[in-house]
């Protein structure tokens, strides 16, 4: 079955929203270079004494790891030098969403138009323009400020490090090497930045393209799309094609790259090939891939397909569709 014009311009859209993501991320990991390199010294000076320290029969704990004066002074400088990290991060990420959130608003009346054209219906609707969206930008899904959530940078580098250092000594490997592996540990801060990055800006396209949908005044739902590809998780496969009527929500687990398809009132839903069919034509290896051993495995013995997909609901996040655990399929 070939895919609708609509289908094909959203999958378009996504690709070049993805390609976008990995550009911004690299741009967020080389920033990140200068938080290790301000710190390299010290990196180094420190996985010395702490090795020198159980060369002379003491065990580095974490206990004993902070009382050495100079951790607690790396631990300064982390704590400088990542809240340096994160003044940046906050105006960069806010700059993304904002970048994000247009792009949502365009796709959207990109979508509306494909569909119109498919069914050669003609009429122009309501535009939103950034203003509308300006509100979203710089807070995060639960409406604190993305610098609530960036204050985890420090802890994570800072954890990240000693725990390298810690390990690093214990495994008793050269201080150059426990040194290289602290300022990977020291990389979780980045990677809590990177997160936060993906889904805030993901989450504002989303909330931008529906709030679109609703503007225009002749969208009167969604239908859930997924990417379909081997990193496709049951939860956003399996809820592919179902409809929702419910413009304010999106139900989506972090980083999930579902889309909304409008659905146009008085027109028929855009079809395109079932999820479960899709599925079935795959290889074992894109197969158990998108599943998960555990659960190819249960379905091999007899779970169903339709069983793998499980609504959660978190208080402060909203709803999502993630891959049923396991341990609660039945066969
Ligand atoms: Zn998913």
């Amino acid at each position: 079955m070939p895919e609708p014009m609509v289908v094909k311009i959203m999958r378009a859209h996504k690709n070049a929203i993805l390609a976008q993501e990995d550009s911004k991320m690299e741009e967020m990991a080389r920033r990140w270079l200068q938080v290790e390199k301000k710190l390299k010294d010290d990196l180094q000076a420190l996985a010395l004494e702490a090795a020198r320290m159980k060369g002379d029969g003491q065990v580095i704990n974490k206990a004993v790891a902070m009382r050495i004066e100079r951790a607690q002074k790396l631990l300064y400088q982390v704590r400088a030098e990542t809240g340096r990290y994160v003044e940046w991060a906050d105006g960069f990420i806010s700059d993304y969403q904002a970048l994000l959130a247009e792009q949502g608003l365009e796709h959207a009346t990109d979508a509306i138009m494909a569909v119109m054209k498919e069914y050669d219906v003609r009429g122009t609707f309501d535009k939103l323009n950034v203003s509308a969206v300006e509100s979203m930008i710089g807070l995060a899904g639960d409406g604190s400020p993305l610098k609530r959530y960036l204050g985890d940078v420090h802890s994570g580098a800072a954890d990240g490090m000693l725990e390298a250092l810690i390990n690093g000594v214990a495994q008793g490997i050269h201080p150059t090497k426990i040194a290289e592996e602290m300022a990977n540990g020291l990389g979780i801060g980045l990677q809590q930045a990177m997160n936060t990055a993906r889904t805030e800006s993901l989450r504002a396209y989303r909330n931008a393209s529906l709030m679109q949908y609703d503007a225009s005044g002749l969208v009167i739902g969604y239908k859930r799309i997924s990417a379909r590809d081997e990193r496709t998780c049951a939860g956003c496969l399996f809820t592919d094609g179902q409809v929702f009527e419910d413009l304010s929500q999106f139900d989506e687990h972090n980083q999930g790259r579902c889309a909304a398809v409008p659905v146009l009132e008085g027109l028929p839903e855009t079809q395109w090939q079932d999820p479960f069919d899709w599925f079935k034509a795959q290889d074992e290896t894109t197969q158990e891939s998108i599943l998960g051993t555990g659960r190819f495995d249960a379905w091999k013995n007899g779970a169903s397909l339709e069983s793998m997909v499980k609504r959660v609901m978190d208080p402060t996040w909203g709803g999502a569709y993630v891959p049923t655990p396991v341990q609660e399929l039945g066969n």
